[in-house]
């Protein structure tokens, strides 16, 4: 039977959304026209948007729901230079020059996004907490050494291996067979983050449409406004639109959509626990990921004494209580003190996968974009965002390693990712075929496997 029970004041909403809840914003008159018109008010949207209205571009932000409705405020907080695809496979598929080029610019969008909030002064618990990668079989964490100790011996990235006997030092768990801790990677309160770019983005004269979606983008023309965006406030004109809907692309963007693969990812936070029993359970504070390609994934609020966690991605539940139900069984295997806490908030959100478990940045028939941030938008979204906002501003500085390679799709795709609970089967029996196997997958292993 199971033992998992709700708060008495449980929701089914972000637990973020406490801190910062969504408002309405409408921008106003819509304008006949604008330098640039932005869809989605995500990270991405927004730190374009800023960066363009604080160079003196005129811009309009529109988002279908309340702005912030995305990831952009539903998400675990986070902060890594993280690739879904290793290290060691990206140096074997494409060469090393390459993998580092890749490598540097997450390491600048880590740091950047870091150093523009400081910048900033948002207030959203940005800090560099460390992150543990917990094993979940002995091959498992002979694989992550391996990882690990390229990317140190490469790219200098720092990394402890914490063998199965000193991981109470860092989790209340017997359930890994260790892990390794990232000293240096961090982590936010998403909702405050987002508020704080909206704020200033805001600030800096952005026009923000909320509940106002974008049903339509023509090219009219070769110069001067070249766009008609048409919008549920009506039509206006614009000389540049950007596309930043990443998990949210809706099907009448259809070329972005035959390149995303949507999938929803689960959240849930705990109740209030008492400061003893939190310490217990995450000593330093870290976040963690199990080594999974399927993850789980915890760490402590920021703002309170509650644990907040995720995983069992993609397994099609709705109903709340199911899923509070499946994410209080992987909370209770994981961390068994835990096992009689009530869980106060349940909630979802939309990411967006791709075919080369790469994000892409780019241009096309004249329309920019950035996505496919495979569950790690945080930083790359705040990035690609500055790196389109750049490029239509005409700076060298908008040059990245990530607009290289097409962004691929495959025939008959048309963005109805029909095969998600075979891939998400598929994830599973690697991993577990990695977890039975004696010896190491030989390089390249084909399966991008998440380090850091
Ligand atoms: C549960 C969960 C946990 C995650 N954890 C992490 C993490 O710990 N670290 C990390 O780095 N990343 C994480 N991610 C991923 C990260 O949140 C996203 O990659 C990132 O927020 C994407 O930002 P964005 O601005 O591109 O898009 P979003 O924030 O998703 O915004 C897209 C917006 O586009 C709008 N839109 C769509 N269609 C239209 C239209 N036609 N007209 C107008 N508006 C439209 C939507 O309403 C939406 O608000 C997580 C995601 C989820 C769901």
């Amino acid at each position: 039977m199971s033992k998992f029970q709700l708060t008495t004041d449980f929701k089914n909403a972000p637990y973020w959304w406490d801190a910062a809840p969504l408002t309405e914003v409408a921008g106003g008159a819509l304008a006949p026209s604008y330098d640039v018109a932005v869809v989605g008010s995500g990270y991405t949207g927004l730190r374009a948007a800023l960066t363009l209205a604080r160079a003196g571009r005129s811009v309009a932000v529109f988002d279908k729901e309340r702005p912030g409705y995305g990831a952009s405020r539903r998400n675990a907080g986070f902060l890594g230079r993280t690739l879904k695809k290793s290290y060691i496979d990206l140096k074997a598929a494409k060469g090393a020059a390459f993998a580092a080029a890749i490598y540097r610019d997450l390491m600048t969008a880590y740091e950047s996004t870091l150093a523009f909030i400081e910048e900033e002064g948002i207030d959203c618990h940005a800090v560099r907490c460390g992150r543990l990668i917990a094993a979940t079989s002995a091959a498992h964490y002979a694989l992550l050494d391996r990882e690990l100790s390229g990317m140190k011996a490469d790219l200098g990235l720092p990394y402890a291996m914490l063998p199965r006997e000193r991981l109470r030092e860092e989790m209340a768990s017997d359930l890994y067979d260790g892990g390794a801790v990232i000293p240096d990677l961090g982590s936010l309160h998403p909702g405050l983050y987002h508020r704080g770019l909206m704020e200033r983005a805001l600030a800096a004269g952005v026009a923000i449409f909320g509940n106002c979606e974008v049903m339509a983008i023509e090219q009219i023309g070769q110069q001067g406004d070249r766009f008609r965006v048409t919008t549920a406030a009506g039509p206006t004109r614009a000389q540049d639109v950007i596309v930043a809907t990443n998990g949210y692309t809706p099907k009448s963007l259809p070329w972005h959509a035959r390149r995303l693969i949507p999938f929803v990812g689960y959240m849930a936070a705990t109740e209030p626990l008492t400061p003893t029993l939190l310490q217990k359970q995450l000593p330093h504070r870290r976040t963690v990921i199990d080594s999974n390609l399927d993850i789980d994934f915890f760490r402590p609020a920021p703002d309170s004494p509650r644990l907040l966690f995720g995983g069992a991605t993609a397994n099609g539940l709705e109903d709340p209580v199911a899923i509070a139900s499946l994410l209080h069984g992987r909370l209770r295997r994981a961390l068994p003190d835990l096992a009689d806490v009530k869980l106060s908030h349940v909630w979802t959100g939309q990411c967006a996968g791709t075919f080369d478990m790469m994000p892409h940045i780019g241009c096309h028939d004249g329309v920019w974009y950035g996505m496919g941030y495979n569950f790690a938008g945080v930083p790359m979204g705040s990035f690609f965002g500055l790196k389109i906002a750049q490029k239509i501003l005409g700076l060298t500085d908008g040059v990245t390693a990530f607009e290289r390679d097409a962004f691929p799709t495959l025939p008959l795709y048309r963005g109805n990712p029909w095969f998600l609970p075979l891939a998400m089967r598929w994830f599973a029996w690697q991993d577990s075929k990695l977890a039975k196997s004696t010896s190491l997958p030989v390089i390249p292993s084909g399966a991008g496997r998440r380090a850091a």
